[in-house]
């Protein structure tokens, strides 16, 4: 079985012999020493200032709406997972959809402008597939209207924009560090901002908002992780630049079977650093994205339908004028793509491929 994708597994040894140290200690989480020494050693790694390691990516989007006391509309794009837009909703805010760009397939934008009203308080961009949007002409925006900028990075680990991590970008970045990204602590997240008071706020909402075991200082949450979450970010360090290494060599090789093949992909952005954390290809239509699934499944590969489906669709938000988007969904099919992939795998894949169409 080939499946979309398959979380990387260090060598057991390194994992359980910082589970041993745990067990010396007998402490389990609240910001223990290994929680701490992954975010030390994360900041050196992506070279980034500040970040707050959380139990997941999608308590970090909320998180970050919350610190930046975000009210209103909230400009973002139906092309990401759901996470991006039911944070939105679920912070009491709304979502205001902007289609996407075709080529990036990151939101438009030339259409951010028109869809500012006096009630938006912010854009929230996903850097797709880990490709990153147009940062500068967002920021320029958002400057204009007085407007704060989250981006949904959950896609971005390695990942650079004009030569540093696409984390430090926006007041808030989120990321994900879910077992199915790139770089994952089993389940996992972050917050990233050069701001030292929505940190420090975050870090108490983290907390459940405890200054001190009996003093509180604002509202919180527990979006706490735990040492086995740290631990297996720590060691799961000691291999992400082989991973990434390999994830590049495996999306080369698609290239170079499939050239012959009737498909597009995404344009990545000229200042990026990419991280090849997706293989996603465009078809004509939708018949062709069903057909090469049927084909694919039946020889036991599951590729997978990612994003879909457009996400003004959900049932709790308003349906919007995003053509572009609504045919990407249709047209656009994930490859699998994992560190343990086989060239021979992708072989086969790419015959079935282009014996569907
Ligand atoms: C994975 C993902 C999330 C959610 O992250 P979790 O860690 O699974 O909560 C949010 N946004 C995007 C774009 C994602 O791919």
């Amino acid at each position: 079985m080939i499946p979309v994708t398959k979380p990387f597994l260090p060598p057991k040894e390194d994992y359980i012999s910082l589970i041993d140290d745990i067990w010396q200690r007998q402490w389990l989480t609240n910001n223990g020493p290994l929680v701490n020494e992954l975010e030390e050693k994360l900041k050196n790694y992506l070279g980034v200032d500040n970040l707050l390691f959380l139990s997941n990516g999608t308590i970090a989007i909320q998180l970050a709406i919350k610190a930046l006391e975000l009210k209103g509309e909230i400009i973002t794009t139906p092309f990401s997972y759901v996470a991006t837009t039911s944070s939105i909703v679920w912070e009491g805010c709304t979502p205001v959809f902007v289609d996407i760009d075709s080529k990036s397939f990151n939101i438009d934008v030339n259409k951010i402008e028109e869809a500012i009203t006096e009630k938006t308080s912010a854009i929230l961009a996903t850097h797709v597939y880990g490709n990153p949007c147009d940062i500068d002409t967002i920021s320029k925006i958002a400057q204009k209207h007085n407007l704060k900028v989250i981006y949904d990075a959950a896609h971005c680990f390695g990942t650079l924009y004009k030569g540093k991590s696409v984390f430090s970008f926006g007041d808030i970045s989120t990321g994900s560090f879910h077992a199915t990204k790139v770089f994952h602590t089993i389940e996992g997240g972050a917050v990233f901002t050069k701001s030292s008071e929505l940190l420090k706020k975050m870090s108490y909402f983290r907390n459940f908002g405890h200054e001190t075991p009996i003093k509180f200082e604002s509202i919180g949450i527990n979006a706490k992780n735990s040492e086995f979450h740290a631990a297996m970010g720590l060691v799961n360090l000691n291999y992400i630049d082989e991973i990434l290494l390999r994830r590049r060599e495996i999306s080369m090789y698609y290239d170079f079977k499939l050239s012959g093949f009737a498909h597009t992909k995404p344009q990545i952005n000229e200042f990026a650093k990419f991280n090849y954390s997706y293989y996603p290809i465009l078809l004509e239509n939708e018949r062709h994205v069903v057909k090469a699934i049927e084909v694919l499944n039946s020889n036991y590969i599951y590729p997978r339908r990612y994003f879909y489906p457009s996400l003004d669709t959900l049932p709790y938000v308003k349906e919007s004028n995003v053509p572009v988007c609504k045919s990407i969904v249709n047209r656009v099919l994930c490859l699998p793509l994992y560190h343990s992939l086989k060239n021979e795998d992708v072989d086969l894949i790419c015959r079935l491929l282009i014996s569907s169409q």
